[in-house]
Parts: C-alpha cells; structure tokens; sequence
C-alpha cells in the first residue's frame, strides 16, 4: 500500500475521520478556495477564498482535534464511534463527545497486518492500524468506544480494541423487518444508556436525549439540503467538494454556521459552467473515509460528477431524522437508525427503494458502485445493485472493487471512461 490523502492536523498524524466523515484539502476537492484542480463552485468572482466554507471544511481534521482536546480538558468524556447504526444522540445527552474513528488512509494497513489477515477489507485493517501505532489522536483520548455487530470483520476488530480501549458493543438485530427487531435494538439503546450513566457519571433524561436529537436532526437537514443542490442541471458542487463538507465531530456550532453559510453561497443562481457536461454518477456502495476518497477522484477527474452518493458516507445516514416530541425519545432513536440500509441486514431491500428514490431525483446517467476488498456483504449485493441499474433504471452500471493502494488507479480509470462512452453513445443515439 502507498500513499493515499494524509490527514492533517499538527503533531502526531490524526487520523482519520470516518463513517459519516471526510475533508481533506484533497486533489479535486477545494474549488472556489484555491484548488489546482478544476472544480465547479462559484464563479472566479464569487466569494472570498478564506470565508468559503470548503476553506473551513479542508482544515475539519485540526478541528476537530481542538475542539475534542478542550471539550477533554473541561472534563467531558471522548467516546469513539466506528459506524451509523451509533446513535450519537445518546452520547451527547451523556455530555459526551462523539468521534468517528473510521481509518482512510493506507499508511496504517501495513501495521495492521501484523495482526489481522491480509485479506480483509481495507476500512478495518486501517482503522486498527492507527491502533497498532498510537497515531489516531481520537482514537488515543477516547474514553470508551462504542460499536456495534455488523460485519464478521468489523466484530473481530472490536474485540482486538477491547484488549486496549474500554468497548461497548450494541448487538444490532439484522433482519430489516419485523418488531422483535424493533424491540431488540430498542433494549440495546437502554443498555448504551445505562453503560453511559454508568461509565460517566450522568444521568440521560428524555429531556437530554430530545435536545440531542433536535440537534443532529438540524445538522442532517442542513446536509441534506446541500446534497439537493446536485439535482440541478448544472450543480455549483463537485461530488468530491460536497464529501468533504462534514466533520468528524456532529453539531460543532461553529460547523453548522458553516452548513448554513455553504447553503446560501452555493444555491445555485445559474448553472455553474461546465457541470451540465460532465456524466451524472450516482456512487453507492462502500464508504469512503477521509484519505479514501480515491475513486470519487478518479471518477470526477475523468468527466464524471457524482451528483449522489448512497453510502454512509453520503445520504445513507441523513436522508431521514429522528422523529422529535415523542413520549420515547430513546425508542425514537431505535427507530431511525433500525431503518439505516446497510449491506449487512438481510435482506436489504432497504437499499434498493432508497436507490430509486435518489435516481428520481438525482437523475443520474449512471451508477458506480465501489466494493472494499474482502467486503463481502456488499460485494454479493452488487448483483442486485446491477440488476436495478440496468434492468429497473435502464443506466449503465460499473462495479469497482479495489482497496486503499493507488496501484490499480490506471486500470480503474480507463474502466470509469469506458462507462462515461456508453453513457454518451446512449445519449446520442
Ligand atoms: S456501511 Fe454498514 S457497517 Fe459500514 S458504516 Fe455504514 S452502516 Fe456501518
Ligand atoms: S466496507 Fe464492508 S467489510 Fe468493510 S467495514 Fe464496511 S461492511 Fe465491513
């Protein structure tokens, strides 16, 4: 493995954002604020470089690492965070500070493989990776990490951690539908906050949890309705600009001020030039962590633009809310983050409505869907996913299956163009 984006926060190499995170000032990333490469974004007399908000988001990793390390040293506890189905909302109620630790870099793998197999997917063996070497400064200050069961990979990772992190791990039920599910995955909420109340000292009061959730349920909103400026013909982002507009850390104040600004900067008056000819690209699949964001790059530096990502990277953990004002704030929570489609329910059918809808309104001219290495759960799903591209959406389909190494990057790219030529042939007879 080679080199792949490195964070950047000062001192030791902070790793890493994660499932729902990303920002680097990466190669396609910074349009309006002094990228080198082309990108869409305001016009070149739009906004001032060091007030845009891309600005803001390609310095998310130093952060967020301030903002821990003060919330820290004022006494509130550190709890790292792995995947979506974690219901922040509970360890912000705790008082708490909730991190995604997820690993995007391919630096760490080696380490990792001293212990884990070679042949396992790339997001696990680089999140522990950072472990193995002490060089995740989230992951160092955290007081407890929460995960949960999902991928056999991803379990036997949270055990390794255990042997050096306090780990709790929520059991989360895998067959979408039915109540025992419900009521399953409702009781592993209790059970996270009793942990909590526990571990810290606190008391979590429905009171807490509904602020929490009016909270995240803000920064969702103001999310989702910066990913809805991709349906225009003529989007004022690129896929990759729009990635990198979240943080490892959910509702910083000084974040949504930044969500808030991106939505009027980027409101698109007009078509942003050149976004009209580039290939719309729905990616879904696998997620894309900070200093992973490779194929997203390749794809949009070969005349594509993906106007909708899926994964949890993407829409997948934002498209709906927690409900607020319930009676059950808790079971509010259990509620929405039961519905999120991941690979490793079964079946996931799940995904697949949640496809149609974001090719409704997205209008892609193709999907692209990005499979880890050794992934298996959404490697076998790919056969359904091509299956409605093709046959149900009538689009062309391309899946990649790669890991964190830039060797295949020259492979993939001529894959990616012989995609975006079907599209234009199609659009042309
Ligand atoms: S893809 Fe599945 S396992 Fe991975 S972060 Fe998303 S919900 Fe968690
Ligand atoms: S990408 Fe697949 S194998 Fe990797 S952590 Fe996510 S679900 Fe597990």
């Amino acid at each position: 493995m080679t080199s792949s984006s490195q964070p950047s926060c000062g001192g030791k190499k902070p790793a890493a954002a994660s499932c729902g995170s990303a920002a680097t000032p990466p190669p396609a990333a910074t349009g309006c604020c002094g990228s080198s490469k082309p990108a869409l974004g305001p016009p070149a007399s739009g906004p001032d470089p060091a007030a845009c908000p891309l600005t803001w988001f390609g310095r998310m990793i130093p952060h967020c690492l301030e903002y821990a390390e003060k919330a820290k040293s004022e006494g509130r506890p550190i709890v790292g965070i792995m995947c979506e189905y974690t219901p922040r909302e509970l360890i912000m109620a705790a008082g708490a500070v909730p991190i995604c630790l997820c690993g995007g870099s391919d630096k760490t793998i080696s380490a990792a493989e001293e212990i884990l197999p070679t042949n396992l997917c790339p997001l696990i063996k680089s999140t522990y990776g950072y472990m193995v070497q002490g060089s995740n400064p989230f992951l160092e200050m955290a007081d407890l990490l929460v995960a949960e069961t999902t991928c056999d990979g991803k379990k036997k990772m949270y055990e390794l951690m255990a042997e050096r992190k306090p780990m709790y791990v929520l059991e989360l039920p895998q067959k979408e539908d039915g109540s025992a599910a419900l009521e399953r995955w409702a009781l592993e909420m209790q059970g996270l906050k009793t942990e909590l109340e526990t571990r810290f000292g606190v008391a979590i009061s429905n009171e807490k949890i509904e602020r929490a959730i009016v909270e995240m349920n803000r920064e969702r909103r103001l999310r989702r309705e910066i990913a809805s400026l991709m349906k225009s013909d003529g989007p004022p982002l690129t896929g990759r600009q729009l990635l990198d507009l979240k943080s490892s850390i959910s509702c910083i104040a000084a974040d949504i001020e930044q969500y808030e600004k991106a939505l009027a900067m980027f409101a698109p008056a007009k078509p942003a030039t050149g976004a009209e000819k580039r290939v719309r690209v729905l990616m879904t699949g696998v997620p894309l962590p900070h200093g992973a964001e490779r194929v997203l790059d390749l794809v949009e530096g070969h005349g594509g633009l993906v106007v909708c990502m899926e994964n949890c990277t993407g829409l997948k953990p934002i498209v709906d809310d927690v409900a607020e004002g319930t009676d059950d704030p808790l079971r509010a929570l259990a509620e929405k983050y039961l519905r999120l489609p991941c690979s490793v329910m079964t079946p996931n059918s799940a995904r697949r409505d949640l496809l149609r809808r974001l090719a409704d309104e997205y209008r892609p001219q193709c999907v692209v869907d990005l499979v880890w290495q050794a992934c298996l759960t959404y490697d076998v799903e790919s056969h359904y996913i091509r299956r409605l591209a093709q046959e149900e959406l009538g689009i062309p389909y391309l899946r990649i299956e790669t890991d964190y190494s830039p060797s295949d990057s020259a492979r993939i790219a001529v894959r990616v163009e012989a995609l975006f030529e079907t599209v234009r042939q199609r659009g042309a007879s």
